[in-house]
This record gives C-alpha cells, structure tokens and sequence, in this order.
C-alpha cells in the first residue's frame, strides 16, 4: 500500500483546490516558516479519523476549514482526500486505488467517503486499523511523541504492540459485540 496523492480544499490554509502526488521513495515536504508544511501532515491525520483537535493543532473542529486571510473570505467547508495505491490488498476492499475523503461544514456537519460513496468514520478506522495506517497508528509522528513512546508504561506500550502485530482491529469488533 502506498499514499499517492493527497487534494485538499479550503483545509487551513489551502483555500484553493491543492493536489500533492507522491512517487516512491522518500518525499520531502520543504518551505518557509508558516508554509503548510504541518497542515500538510494535519490533513494526513484529518482525513484518517483524527477527532482530537489539540492533534490537529487547534481549539475547534472548524479550525480546520479556511478562515481567511486580509485578501481572501473564509471558507464554508474543509475537504481532503487521500488516494492509497492497494494493488497489494492490504486495504481489505477490492479495490486496486482507494480513495478516502472527509468532508466539514462550518455549520458542524461532517462527512466520511470510501471511493467516493458515504461511510461512517467506524468504517475508515476499521478499514485502516493494523495497516500501519490508521489513527494512532505510528505512520504519523511527531517529535514530542518519540518520547512519549519511549517514557511510555507498560500497558501503554502493549497497545503499540498490538497494532503492530495486527491484533487490535479484532479487538475493536469484539467490543462492539459485546456491546451489541
Ligand atoms: P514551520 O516551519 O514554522 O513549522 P509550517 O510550514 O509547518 O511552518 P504550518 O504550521 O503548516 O506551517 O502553517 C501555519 C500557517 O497556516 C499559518 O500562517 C496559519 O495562519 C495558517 N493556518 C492555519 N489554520 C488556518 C485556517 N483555518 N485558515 C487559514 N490559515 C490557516
Ligand atoms: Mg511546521
């Protein structure tokens, strides 16, 4: 699985339509200070589920959408979509791309797609959880967190384990059964 091409509009400060593509390898995001280069990396975690906005680097949900520069009106909506390469099936859904979109309306609506067709945001976790990918996941990291990890208690560090070994998407559903 690879991440080959992000689009954003009106997400921070991309009021317009952006498209990032992604080849293989290593991409450096570079640029001056106050740039984009993190709201790049808090659309990645946007798009994946991230409900914390303190994650996001905000107060309120909304924060993420356009608020408007002296020259330019705020935006109504926030929307990112991410373009995931699955020919190697580690998205469990037959498909060869995968495109997941989040969507967010300054009046509070919000709204989760998998290529394209409405999903819950359960179904984006569920789709990404033991991927590597997925929300809380280690795929994005920030420098604060590499201590974190490493000043971690035990039962803390079993929780990265088991994402890493695959298990806690198992986790996830027998807690909704149990639920049920
Ligand atoms: P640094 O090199 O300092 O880390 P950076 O390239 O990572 O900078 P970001 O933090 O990604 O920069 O971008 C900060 C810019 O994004 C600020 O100018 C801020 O005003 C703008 N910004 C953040 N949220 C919004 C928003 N909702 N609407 C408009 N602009 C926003
Ligand atoms: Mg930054």
């Amino acid at each position: 699985m690879q991440v080959v091409k992000m689009e954003l509009r009106g997400f921070k400060s991309f009021a317009d339509k952006t498209v990032l593509t992604f080849d293989r390898g290593i991409t450096a995001i570079v640029g001056p200070n106050g740039s984009g280069k993190s709201n790049i990396s808090d659309a990645v975690r946007w798009v994946l589920g991230e409900q914390n906005v303190r994650q996001l680097r905000g107060q309120k949900a909304e924060d993420v959408i356009f608020s408007g520069t002296a020259q330019r009106r705020s935006q109504g909506v926030a929307e990112v979509s991410l373009y995931f390469d699955n020919q190697d099936n580690t998205l469990d859904i037959a498909f060869s791309e995968v495109v997941i979109t989040r969507r967010l309306f300054r009046s509070g609506e919000s709204e989760f797609y998998i290529n394209k067709r409405p999903c819950r945001l359960k179904d984006i976790h569920r789709l990404f959880a033991d991927t590597g990918m997925g929300q809380d996941s280690m795929a994005v990291i920030e420098q604060n967190r590499v201590d974190r990890i490493l000043n971690s208690k035990p039962d803390e560090r079993r929780i990265i384990f088991e994402e890493v070994a695959g298990i806690s998407r198992f986790k996830g559903r027998k807690q909704d059964g149990l639920r049920k």
